[in-house]
Formats: structure tokens, sequence, C-alpha cells
């Protein structure tokens, strides 16, 4: 990659944008939030005319004129006319990111090839370099992500990038448990690195809390983009588990429930002084919804319900069809919560438009930090406060922001919103695992096989083999997989998942779960197909 002069040019007038019209404010450094924003709202006389920025920094004025227009359609910055006609930022220099600016003149800040025609690396077979120039791209966009106008006019030092390539998974390891938790993702590490410089606290209103609080409503925005959410519906909280203990934390008259769901939405919903209405799951492990239907039926008084149906199931990977479940919802007057922690970054979410009233999300499953996560709420819809005794969050979520870890959450979300598309690659590795399982051991049972499934899940019963010695067998291997009943303590015992789906003691104990992700090699594959096979044909494994 070569940075085109649309790029530089771009940033070098937003620089100069900032630096003049922030000289012309009265006294820019002394401006408060509150001030800086009828700064940029008000027609203040701090618009710069582009013939200035021309002659200041020696470039055409048509051309900037053109590298304008794409700047204000981005929301960057904003015309004003008349006597001091001219542009200004529309938001602060703190808010403006250097990616920010690149992303509207389009510049082009990646380094693989593998999106175009090239043959020789295409995305369903990346060339032997694609992960050294994909990394450099992660970096070279995090970086961008993390210096905002404010630093390149202050000249603040910037973070060096290479401290952020570290490998998260060691070279001899292959990791097949994306579902447990995912590798941190180097553009997650190199925005939490940065983030730990930023001495502010969000809520301040000097300059260093401003940049803190840069941070959180830019990650704030990459989190909304994921699922589809506007930036005010997120609501970042300590992970999934509490998302999910806040929805059922709720005074529900009645919560709809079925027994697949993770563990952290069942032991709320029992702690809850609702009524709880079991919802069945066929073999499929697809949810059935007719409790629901005679309950709404039966004439009893019904009071604020809730339907809480995960998007994907964690061990088996089985989609449910919320489209549909959320227009049931919509129809029995029932509100709808999703705990879409698998499924985001896996499939496309689109929150509003399928028109969801809760959503929570954790960012260890998409290549974030562990401890971080979302409940994406409605506009409008009211919820009772988990954690109090603070204005944080629109005071929906007390406690200092954990900034760092908020940082790795908004990269880790774009990082897979955009690596989406990428999806059919791992799909295909995933079909070939499942192939080469079959060959390897034709008894093997594929959970969930017939039904819409994540690309990057396979729960697998081998009848006859016990489902914690192959995890044992193929760790001491150095390839991580999970038993598929492996609670959070790491005991094995009968996967609750699998006995609501009626699968009997006998297979819900015995599952493995192979769950693969943006790291997974075809190197990996081969290596895992030889191992099994060694090792699923060792009789000692008998159970
Ligand atoms: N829901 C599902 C479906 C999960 O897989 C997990 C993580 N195992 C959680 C909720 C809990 O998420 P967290 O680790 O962020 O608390």
């Amino acid at each position: 990659m070569e940075l085109t002069t649309k790029g530089r040019y771009a940033v070098m007038a937003m620089a100069d944008l900032a630096s003049h019209a922030a000289s012309r404010a009265s006294s820019a450094a002394a401006l408060s939030i509150e001030a800086a924003a009828v700064e940029v709202a008000a027609d203040s006389p701090s618009a710069v005319p582009l013939s200035q920025i021309a002659e200041r920094q020696r470039l055409s004025l048509a051309y900037l004129e053109q590298l304008f227009v794409p700047l204000r359609r981005a929301g960057l910055v904003e015309s004003a006319r008349g006597r001091t006609g001219g542009y200004r930022l529309a938001r602060t220099a703190a808010e403006i990111s250097i990616a920010d600016i690149m992303e509207a003149v389009e510049e082009d800040t990646q380094f693989t090839r593998c999106s175009g025609e090239d043959p020789r690396c295409s995305r369903d077979t990346p060339c032997i370099t694609h992960g050294l120039w994909q990394q450099l791209s992660d970096v070279t966009s995090s970086f961008f992500q993390n210096v905002t106008l404010a630093d390149v006019i202050a000249g603040t030092p910037f973070r060096a990038p290479a401290t952020v390539a570290a490998k998260s998974v060691p070279s001899h390891r292959i990791y097949f448990d994306y579902n447990a938790t995912s590798p941190l993702r180097s553009a997650a590490r190199a925005a939490m690195i940065a983030a730990m410089d930023v001495a502010g606290n969000p809520s301040s209103v000097h300059a260093e809390g401003r940049a803190a609080r840069a941070i959180i409503e830019a990650a704030r925005a990459k989190v909304a983009a994921l699922v589809g959410a506007k930036p005010s519906e997120v609501v970042f909280t300590s992970g999934a588990t509490e998302a999910n203990t806040w929805v059922m934390a709720q005074p529900w008259s009645t919560i709809f429930v079925a027994g697949v769901e993770h563990d952290s939405v069942l032991a709320a919903t029992a702690a809850s002084a609702a009524e709880v209405v079991p919802l069945s799951t066929g073999r499929d492990g697809v949810i059935r919804f007719d409790a629901m239907i005679s309950r709404v039926a039966s004439g009893l008084p019904l009071g604020r319900a809730l339907l809480t149906v995960q998007t994907a199931n964690n061990e088996t990977g089985v989609l449910q069809p919320i489209a549909d479940i959320a227009g049931l919802a919509r129809e029995h007057g029932v509100l709808l919560h999703t705990d879409a922690v698998q499924a985001a970054g896996r499939v496309p979410i689109d929150f509003a438009h399928l028109g969801l009233d809760l959503l929570s999300l954790s960012a260890h499953k998409l290549g974030g930090p562990k401890g971080i996560g979302a409940l994406i709420i409605r506009d409008h819809l009211d919820l009772a406060p988990l954690l109090r005794g603070g204005g944080q969050e629109r005071r929906r979520r007390a406690g200092t922001e954990n900034l760092v870890a908020i940082a790795g959450f908004g990269a880790a979300a774009e990082a897979a919103r955009l690596e989406l598309a990428a999806m059919p690659r791992i799909a295909a590795l995933r079909d070939r695992l499942e192939a080469l399982l079959r060959e390897t051991t034709p008894d093997a049972i594929i959970i969930g096989a017939e039904s819409p499934r994540l690309a990057n899940t396979s729960s697998i019963v081998v009848p006859g083999r016990s489902a914690e010695t192959l995890v044992i067998k193929l760790d001491l291997a150095g390839i991580a997989i999970s038993a598929g009943a492996a609670c959070s303590s790491g005991k094995v015992g009968a996967s609750h998942v699998l006995e609501a789906m009626g699968l009997g003691p006998e297979l819900a104990k015995g599952a493995v779960r192979i769950s693969l992700g943006f790291g997974t090699t075809d190197n990996d594959l081969a290596a895992f197909a030889a191992t099994w096979k060694t090792i699923v044909s060792h009789p000692a494994l008998a159970a």
C-alpha cells in the first residue's frame, strides 16, 4: 500500500482547519465540552475559507473543494455560508481520528491483495504471506484509529506499532475453541495499548477526560455498527453475563425461555420473581413456541412479558430464526431479548431492522478483550439500572467505564464487521473438517447438522469415546478444543443444551465442540485431521 495524495492532503487540510479554527476561537484551550459544542454548532467566526487552507498548505483550491465534499458527507466538517463562509469541524479535533478522515475520502489502508482479482491470493485461498500483510494492515488501521486530529496538531508522540504485533496463540498450538473465547485481534490489542496512555476519566470535562470520552464514543459507534443499532442504544457492561442478568432482573410478569439458553440466562431467569414459561427445543436445536402461544391464548393476564431467545447456541452453533421470532413476539405483545454473543461477527445482525428490544454482546467472542460486553437497549425502552450510583452510560449503568477494554471491544467489533464477508472461508474449513471426521470416524454424529448453524462450529459425538479424554489427548498433542458440556468450572457433566434438545444422557455427555475462527488456516486443519485419526483409533479412548 502507498497512501495516495487524497489521504495525505485530506489529513493535511483537516489539521490546518483544526489548528486554524482553534486559534481563532476566543480561547480554545479553555473551552469546555459544552462551549466547544456551541462553537461548532453556531454560525461562529471559526469557519475557515478553503482558499486560506489552499494558500497555507500550498494545495490547489479546486482539489480542496473536491476533497471537502466527502469530508462533509461523512459528517466531519460543516460548511458555513456568507461573509464568514468556509468550513469548520463538525466535531472537536479530539473526536476525529485519522481513520475517520481516511475512510471519508476512501483512502485504502489495506496491504493485502486478497479482496481483488489476483488469483495468487483470494479470500478463499489466501497466499502464504497473507497473514503478514493482514497484520500490517491491522496495525496501520488501528494506528490511524488511535491518532486524532488533536494529536496531530499538538504533536503528541505516536504509539509505536511494533509493540502491537505480539502473537496471541503460540505457533506450536492449534486453537479450535473460539466459542469459549477468541484470540485477541491485533487491532484490539493496539487500541487497548493506546487507550492505556489516556489518563482522563471519561466523565471529566477537561482535555484528558474528553480524550477518554472520544475513545468510548468511537468504540460505541463501532459496536452499534456491528449489530445495526444506534450508538445511543449501546450500554457497555462487564460482559454478557451482566447484560443477561440485567435483562432478567427487570420486573417482568412472565418470561418465556428455552432450556438451550446459556447458563447466565437460565440462572437469572430462575432467580427472577416472574412466572417462567419453559419453551421446548426440537432435536434439531430449534426452539418451539407453542407454550408461549397457548399461554398468551389462555386469557390469563400477561403483564409485561419477555421472550428471551439466543441468536446462536454456544455448543452446537444452531441458529434460531430471529426475524420470524421477532414477528411472533410482536404479534403476541411480548418484548424480545436475544443473547447474540455467539452470533455477533459471525452472521449479519440488524437490530433496528429486526425490531429487537434487547440484545446481549460479549467482546471476547469476537476477538476483543475479556470482561467487557454490552446490552443494546432499543431507544425509549425503559430499563431499571442494575448498577446505580453514577451517571455513566446516560444513567443506565453506574461505574467508571472500563476505558481500555471498551477501546479493544470497539476495534474488535469493527474488524469483525469488516470480516463478515470472509465467513464463507471459515464455513468451507468447517465443512472440510466435518468431512474428514466422517471419513475417519464414520459413526460420528454431528449435532444440529440439519439446521442452519454458525459457519465456525461443530458439535460432535463419537459413540464409545469419552469427550473428556478426547479433549485431554488433543490438548497434549497441541490442539485446543472443548467438551460440549464443559461448564465454566472446567468440569464435564451432561450438557444441559443437548439434554434440552432431547438427546439423552449418553450423547449429552459425549459431545466435543470444535470452533474455528479468523486465525484458522488450512494447515491447522490438516494437522488436526492427522492427530484426530491417531487419537480416535487408540483403544484406550473407549469410554
Ligand atoms: N451467552 C453465551 C451464548 C455465551 O456463549 C457466553 C460465554 N460463554 C455468555 C453468554 C457469557 O458471556 P461473558 O463471558 O461475556 O459473561
